[in-house]
């Protein structure tokens, strides 16, 4: 017989998990930090994005007797968990400015009652007198505080009203804690721990590594066309996400978008709050809709069924970058996170920094990062592996993950040191006073009026081997690997003291040759025949239908991996039914007649 409690409380969760959320299997430390909580410690969780966080807080909540009462900033993201856990059978509720006065009364009475299993509230809410009054009455199991990142300034999302949740945490010290997030850098985690008092909580770091999203990233050539053919390549209904540098080039692309039929919504903080919300409501209700945003469409885009995250400009730090194409794939499904850049965009991005208020050691700090960045674009190398470094976890380089542009298709390196010694020549030769236009047309000799005094030097005309394109990447792949940089404000190309070496130890330089690569495929690589289309198109219009009734997102009624299980297996029976992802008890009561009549409808179909 088994008698670890340990044990005991892992079947019960995993019955849970089954019967009402309809999975199979923990995913990793979900098991340990349901555990923990059970076992009635504090916890501080750093999972990646889509890792399944709310799990962990959900079972312990629905195991232990009491409420458990749950953190959340933005009301969009409770409403979107609460409407999930109700069609799971759970009772929760949300308590936010736009919670109707008569609820508030239910929510109360059924937390007196002890029948309310979990309560999400906004931060500046739960620290009222009056809450913390009234929750010293009921019976609480636990207090999960999603975001937690929020607490700290180092982070992009600082929201000083999370900073007096200590006031909650202090006064339920002996109530077990769980702090989640996304952000795992070091600051910010003590940061949580400080401010939220988790001096003793137990820290749960899950590797961060997202192994179902492709990365692939290409030079940018015309990124508008190249945008639209990559979109065009994921299928009709690929719900995607667009991030530009700029309000205006977001508008611009949403508008050029919809011309060329796809179902592009813009989104930025410069646009009026109504239309804005309206466009973030019609992105978590509707299919197929792609998102073109500024950095102002971050937090608490939770829509799990994200088939793409494209960037159109370099982002300014690979942090950025993983947080927002961490976005595609929260479902665990393949999804593709495609960037396009330029050396203009990483000279923009600089003056940016330039030009902002900020210290001029912070100012540094981005430089280091920006640099990271322009790196990790021109890398030979894994991205996977090359990320995950940056991130702070140690990887072997030379791995190779088969999910990265690089390493489907690696590229061809060529011996470039001539090449390199021409291009550092020219910008000696030149004074170090040419931009990168002015010194690939000396190169190439090409005679402008700008440089015609330079016409009579020996550099002129020495790299007509290569083309523009081919010289603008050799730049680029010199100022990654730190032999060049451009000067701020004049532009122009100088060397590095790593350049200097360089001349001097004549030592052989390998760069890639730039090509058009990537066949594009879409992320969901999925056939189906002729009739499991139609079920899939039957089904999807059930879904959206039921969604719309219930005025909930469609991932909610169930997700694009249960939707591909039920094309797949066709259930026509209740034990069929509970074999597929994601349906739990109470979604197959209230949805199981009708998935199982359509999928009859095909079934019979195939038979005759
Ligand atoms: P996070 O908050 O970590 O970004 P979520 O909690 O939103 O992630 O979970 C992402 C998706 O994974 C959700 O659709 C959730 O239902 C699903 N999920 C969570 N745990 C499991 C599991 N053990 N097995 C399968 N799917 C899971
Ligand atoms: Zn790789």
């Amino acid at each position: 017989m088994d008698t670890n409690p340990q044990n005991d409380f892992l079947s019960s969760a995993r019955i849970l998990l089954h019967d009402t959320f309809g999975y199979t299997d923990f995913r990793p430390f979900q098991a340990e930090i349901i555990t923990a909580l059970l076992q009635k410690r504090s916890v501080l969780a750093l999972m990646p994005t889509g890792a399944g966080k709310s799990m962990c807080y959900q079972i312990p909540a629905l195991m232990a007797d009491g409420v458990s009462i749950v953190i959340s900033p933005l009301i969009a993201l409770m409403d979107d968990q609460v409407a999930a856990l109700r069609l799971a059978g759970v009772n929760a509720a949300a308590l936010h400015s736009g919670t109707q006065p008569e609820q508030v009364k239910k929510i109360a009475n059924d937390m007196q009652q002890g029948c309310l299993k979990l309560l999400y509230i906004a931060p500046e809410r739960a620290v009222t007198q009056r809450f913390l009054d009234f929750i010293t009455q009921i019976n609480i199991s636990l207090i999960a505080i999603d975001e937690a990142h929020c607490v700290s300034q180092w982070g992009h999302d600082f929201r000083p009203e999370y900073r007096r949740l200590s006031v909650l945490t202090t006064r339920f010290h002996n109530i077990p804690t769980i702090a989640l997030t996304a952000t795992a850098d070091l600051r910010t985690r003590d940061d949580i721990v400080h401010y939220l008092y988790l001096q003793n909580a137990q820290i749960f770091i899950s590797p961060f590594d997202r192994a179902n999203i492709e990365y692939r990233i290409v030079e940018k050539n015309n990124g508008k066309k190249q945008l639209l053919k990559f979109i065009q390549s994921q299928g009709k209904n690929a719900c995607g996400i667009v991030y530009c540098n700029s309000r205006k080039k977001v508008e611009n692309i949403a508008a050029f978008l919809c011309e060329e039929k796809i179902n592009a919504l813009p989104y930025h903080a410069g646009m009026d709050n109504e239309q804005r919300q309206n466009n973030q409501r019609r992105f978590s209700l509707e299919d197929g809709i792609v998102m073109v945003a500024t950095v102002a469409f971050g937090m608490g885009i939770d829509k799990p069924d994200v088939r793409f995250v494209a960037h159109l400009d370099m982002p300014p730090s690979i942090e950025r970058f993983y947080q927002e194409s961490g976005r595609a794939g929260r479902d665990g499904q393949s999804a593709i996170s495609w960037l396009c850049y330029g050396l203009n965009d990483w000279v923009l991005l600089r003056q940016r920094i330039e030009e902002s208020q900020a210290s001029v050691e912070q100012k540094n700090i981005e430089y280091i990062k920006l640099a990271q960045m322009l790196a990790f674009c021109e890398t030979t190398d894994c991205r996977r592996q090359y990320l995950l470094n940056c991130l702070g976890e140690k990887h072997n380089l030379h791995n190779k993950c088969d999910n990265c542009d690089n390493c489907i298709e690696p590229p061809t390196l060529f011996d470039a040191t001539v090449a390199v010694q021409k291009l550092l020549s020219a910008i000696y030769r030149c004074q170090q006073r040419l931009n990168v236009g002015q010194i690939i047309d000396i190169l190439r000799g090409k005679i402008t009026p700008e440089i015609q005094e330079y016409q009579g030097l020996s550099v002129f005309g020495v790299g007509s081997e290569y083309s523009e394109r081919q010289w603008r990447s050799i730049v680029r792949q010199c100022i990654a690997k730190g032999y060049l940089n451009i000067a701020i404000h004049q532009l122009a190309l100088h060397l590095t003291p790593t350049a200097a070496d360089l001349l001097k130890n004549k030592q052989n330089i390998h760069l890639h040759i730039p090509y058009e690569k990537h066949q594009f495929k879409p992320s969901h690589t999925q056939f189906f025949t002729e009739r499991q289309e139609k079920l899939l198109n039957a089904l999807r219009l059930w879904r959206r239908q039921t969604a719309e009734s219930q005025q909930v997102p469609a991932f909610v009624i169930f997700s694009d991996k249960t939707l591909t299980q039920l094309v797949e297996y066709m259930p026509t029976t209740a034990f069929e039914l509970h074999q597929i992802y994601g349906l739990g008890d109470a979604k197959i009561n209230a949805f199981g007649e009708e998935i199982m009549a359509i999928c009859r409808q095909f079934k019979n179909v195939q038979a005759a």
